[in-house]
């Protein structure tokens, strides 16, 4: 069994007088599995995202990602955490549109102190193998929504994280574009990445993940396996 990469202890969160968003809530993921995180709206999908990201603090409980209690860390640590263990693709990209497609990708790189020919290196490659490269100049507003998603995907990449977190990614995408991105999200974690995918899109959890946990009101209700595709195949 691969280690744990993300362990959440008991962990609360609660904004103000509301209902707590996130109520005691365990969960172990380990080295190359691929998470599904389903629930309705409202229900604490994007808290417990947050949390693992560092983006936000749990009132109670531990978060604890590739060894690092993230839980604890301020605000410096934290980014630092961010930049270079966390991959992060949003529902609409979040790519910035002044830029070009390769400096877009290069941006995390440059904030890491990567080398300049390196960093233009990588994002080279992450840019053919996501089969983008021909769009390596161009404006990411001059792309299709699918494109715009594999340019966000190899800017996740490029620090090399242990950790992919998706947050909606298929969210703004047609069918077609949508099944793309869950065929590449596949791709890589067959590949050895670890992702964790916040959805409400059951066909995303189901071509791209073997695991998915269910969140209603705060809580952790499910947490179901199924077979990987690489176990399916000798079946
Ligand atoms: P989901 O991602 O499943 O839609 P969220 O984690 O965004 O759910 O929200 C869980 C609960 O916490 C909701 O009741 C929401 O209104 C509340 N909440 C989330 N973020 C904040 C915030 N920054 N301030 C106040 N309440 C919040």
């Amino acid at each position: 069994m691969n280690l744990p990469l993300i362990e959440l202890r008991e962990v609360s969160r609660r904004y103000d007088d509301g209902p707590p968003a996130l109520s005691d809530a365990s969960l172990t993921v380990r080295s190359g599995e691929a998470v599904a995180i389903l629930g309705p709206s409202g229900s604490g999908k994007s808290t417990l995202l947050n949390l693992i990201a560092g983006l936000d603090r749990p009132d109670t409980g531990t978060v604890t990602v590739d060894g690092v209690r993230v839980d604890r860390l301020g605000e410096a640590g934290s980014a630092r955490y961010r930049r270079s263990r966390i991959g992060m693709v949003f529902q609409f990209f979040n790519l910035l549109d002044d830029l070009t497609v390769t400096d877009n990708v290069v941006l995390p790189a440059q904030l890491a102190g990567m080398a300049r020919g390196e960093a233009a290196r990588r994002a080279t490659e992450l840019l053919e193998s996501l089969g983008i490269d021909r769009h390596a100049r161009a404006r990411p507003g001059r792309l299709s929504g699918g494109e715009r998603q594999r340019v966000a995907v190899a800017r996740a990449l490029m620090n090399r994280p242990p950790l992919l977190l998706a947050d909606e990614p298929t969210g703004a995408l047609d069918t077609a574009a949508g099944r793309d991105v869950s065929r590449l999200l596949a791709e890589l974690n067959a590949e050895g990445q670890t992702i964790v995918v916040v959805t409400h899109d059951l066909a995303l959890a189901r071509s791209c993940t073997h695991r998915t946990v269910r969140i209603a009101d705060g809580r952790i209700i499910e947490d179901v396996r199924s077979h990987t595709a690489a176990e399916e195949s000798v079946r």
